[in-house]
């Protein structure tokens, strides 16, 4: 016996004129803020320790409860991949929360990156790669 899973429609959904639907079928349950293989890749390359660094002071030393953060806030239409995602603890996650960050912030995560990634593993943050498979464009809130 197939169940069909029952989707909620939302408020102002349910015409028929789905206009807005992208081609490519959407997962049907919510898409985790990072997925779950991006988040071990994420925290490998960082060696296991919160990516924070702030200008004054060193590195955080935080090596436990790491999360993928995706480094241009997902929802201000940062790309769901390893390329725009960096490790950090549940603190400077939190406190971090929707800024998008500046241009000169990124190419200096990029630099430090350098000391600690794995060799080979590119340490450019791009915001949104322009990889056909992953490249989303959230709609505006
Ligand atoms: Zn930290």
């Amino acid at each position: 016996m197939a169940r069909h899973a029952p989707r909620r429609p939302r408020a102002g959904e349910g015409g028929r004129g789905g206009a807005r639907r992208r081609p490519r079928p959407a997962p049907a349950r919510p898409r985790p803020a990072v997925l779950p293989d991006h988040r071990r890749v994420v925290v490998n390359r960082s060696g296991h320790r919160c990516e924070h660094h702030p200008v004054v002071g060193g590195r955080c030393r935080a090596t436990e409860d790491l999360q993928a953060d995706h480094v241009h806030p997902h929802s201000r239409g940062g790309a769901t991949a390893v390329e725009n995602a960096q490790a950090l603890c549940r603190r400077h996650n939190k406190r971090k929360s929707a800024r998008v960050p500046w241009d000169w912030q990124l190419r200096r995560l990029a630099h430090r990156r350098a000391a600690y990634f794995p060799p080979g593993a590119p340490t450019a943050v791009v915001r949104r790669p322009q990889r056909p498979a992953e490249v989303t464009s959230p709609t505006p809130a």
